[in-house]
């Protein structure tokens, strides 16, 4: 029998929750394809403990091949990427059904950002991401001097799991803002985290940028000790430099596609900010969601979530199904770790401590909810 097809593109949150939100209540007319580029999926929130702790890497990782049930319609892609897309169809980079080319009714498009690692994994292949993050544990607990750029979660989160492991190498903070955490965040929360890396021995420096040569990689060990310009006109010295200074989207295929127009200035997807559709006359058939989507509200994986079932319902009400719903962006929590056990949070505009943070995020990382997010329902 053939299916009317719903194309997804990207199967990390974004993409999976929208594919988890339609699989049961699509018409039995439809299937859905979710394409995937990578042959596994990765977990960004517990890839800081998995790159540090000698034995957690396998905490990111998860394999894609029984995400729908055995018996269903519905079909995953994985080791595929869309290389260009259309008004109605998308081109794979693999061969499905005798063709390159899957024509589709609505498609949505979780492309997500880019990332150093191990923000986002550094292979497409699952052995070789998991190899990736055991070079870095090897390098990290080799390095006597680690210089993080970046002030942001990522940044600082990283400073607590590397504690967590190692009292006694030298660990600094440079970040070219004046706070740490810039964005709608209460100076109680940035207070607290400031004061958590100072009872862990890590000095933040403010207001300054690193010049960081283009041989520098992210969480390379350097053969030695080198001296790193700032802005400041001071210098700082490190053997290890993370970096971690924020997220690009992964919008180049709109542009490959001809459909650079659909990209707001900081080349995310113009979406309505109610319904999630993409904002472009060729690119009517699309919704747009996640990392890669300029809906209100912060790039997080709890944003993607709340913004799935509304993709999925305003697709089904395009299908004739029930009345769709509109989005409203969660208010904007943080939550920040340092290591297992310290941390602080912002929930709901309260600035909460390290227990309510370490239970919420600390200890667990949602490690079992990607799981199960990725096993067959
Ligand atoms: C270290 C770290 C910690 C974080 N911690 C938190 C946290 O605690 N809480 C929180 O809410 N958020 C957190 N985030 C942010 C969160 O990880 C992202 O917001 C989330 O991953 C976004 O999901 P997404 O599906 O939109 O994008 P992504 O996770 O970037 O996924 C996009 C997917 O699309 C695929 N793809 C892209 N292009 C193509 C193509 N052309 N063809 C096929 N497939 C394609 C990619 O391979 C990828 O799998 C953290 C991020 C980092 C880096």
């Amino acid at each position: 029998m053939g299916y009317d097809n719903i194309v997804i593109v990207g199967a990390s949150a974004a993409g999976a929750y929208v594919a988890r939100s339609l699989e049961k209540s699509l018409p039995t007319s439809h299937r859905i394809i979710l394409i995937e580029r990578l042959d596994y999926m990765y977990h960004p929130i517990s890839a800081l403990r998995g790159s540090v702790v000698a034995g957690k890497e396998h905490l990111s990782f998860a394999d894609l091949d029984r995400f729908f049930g055995q018996d269903s319609r519905h079909v995953v892609l994985q080791a595929t990427s869309v290389t260009a897309l259309s008004p109605s169809s998308v081109t794979i980079s693999s061969i499905f059904e005798g063709s390159d080319t899957i024509p589709f009714e609505r498609a949505v498009l979780a492309l997500g950002s880019s990332y150093p690692v191990p923000g986002r994994p550094s292979s497409t292949n699952k052995a070789e991401a998991i190899e990736g993050q055991r070079r870095i544990q090897r390098d990290v607990a080799a390095a006597s001097s680690v210089l993080i750029v970046g002030g942001g979660p990522v940044g600082v989160e990283f400073a607590g799991e590397l504690r967590s492991v190692d009292r006694q190498k030298k660990v600094q903070l440079v970040t070219s803002g004046q706070t740490l955490l810039q964005g709608p965040f209460k100076p109680s929360l940035q207070k607290s985290l400031l004061e958590g890396l100072a009872r862990i021995d890590v000095p933040v420096r403010f207001n300054a940028k690193v010049d960081l040569p283009s041989d520098v990689k992210t969480l390379e060990l350097l053969p030695q000790q080198r001296s790193f310009s700032l802005s400041d006109g001071t210098e700082v010295e490190a053997d290890l430099v993370m970096i971690a200074t924020g997220a690009r989207p992964n919008t180049s295929l709109l542009i490959e596609s001809g459909f650079s127009r659909a990209l707001d200035d900081e080349k995310r997807i113009k979406v309505d900010a109610k319904t999630l559709r993409v904002l472009d006359e060729g690119l009517q058939n699309y919704y747009s969601l996640g990392d890669c989507a300029n809906a209100p509200g912060t790039k997080t994986h709890v944003a993607a979530k709340f913004q799935a079932p509304v993709v999925a319902s305003q697709l089904l009400s395009d299908l004739g199904g029930a009345r769709a719903k509109v989005y409203s962006a969660p208010p904007s929590i943080m939550v920040v770790p340092l290591g297992t056990s310290a941390g602080a949070s912002q929930l709901f505009g309260l600035v909460l401590g390290a227990w309510i943070t370490s239970f919420m995020k600390g200890k667990s990382l949602f490690v079992d909810d990607f799981k199960k997010l990725y096993a067959s329902a």
